[in-house]
């Protein structure tokens, strides 16, 4: 199998607010594993869901420090602190970064594929992972974060490359 198309930009599926995982089953392991292997062909460190066209609430990533991949079911993010700019991008946003300035530090908590409780206290790179992929999962885009004269270049460079 080579794994799933990545949906993009125009997609009204980015667009949705995915539902709760209601069962973590067989099936919901090979969406996951699916799921990772696409994220490696991209490559990219974080795939959600709705990026390959399913609506549920869980991501997977691999900040390729020896601890990946893993998948979060049902994630929410309970605390929010500092501020930290950093380029950032998205595989369903190809080939674009802007810098966007996001809390530093959070607190997710969710599911892993055992159905265990996780609770992890993320910084930087993974506290920004968390909230780009949580951001998919509630239909929102980091294109949102832009500023009017940012986000029209934004488009205007995706449109170009639609066309080319
Ligand atoms: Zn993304």
């Amino acid at each position: 199998m080579a794994g799933y198309t990545i949906r993009l930009y125009g997609d009204p599926v980015l667009k949705q607010r995915a539902a709760e995982v209601t069962a973590v089953d067989g099936a919901l392991v090979r969406l996951v594993d699916e799921m990772v292997e696409t994220m490696y062909e991209a490559p990219g460190l974080g795939l959600a869901a709705p990026q390959v066209g399913v609506q549920k609430r869980l991501f997977v990533y691999d900040l390729n420090d020896g601890r990946g991949p893993n998948a979060i079911v049902n994630p929410t993010i309970s605390e929010h602190r500092g501020e930290w700019e950093f380029e950032e991008g998205c595989l369903s946003v190809p080939g674009l970064y802007f810098p966007i300035v996001r809390p530093k530090e959070v607190h997710l908590t969710g599911y892993d594929l055992d159905g265990n409780e996780v609770s992890i206290e993320a910084d930087e790179l993974l506290a920004r992972l968390f909230q780009h992929e949580l951001d998919h999962l509630d239909g929102k885009l980091l294109l949102e974060y832009l500023d009017g004269d940012q986000r029209k270049a934004a488009l205007r460079a995706l449109r170009n490359r639609e066309i080319s």
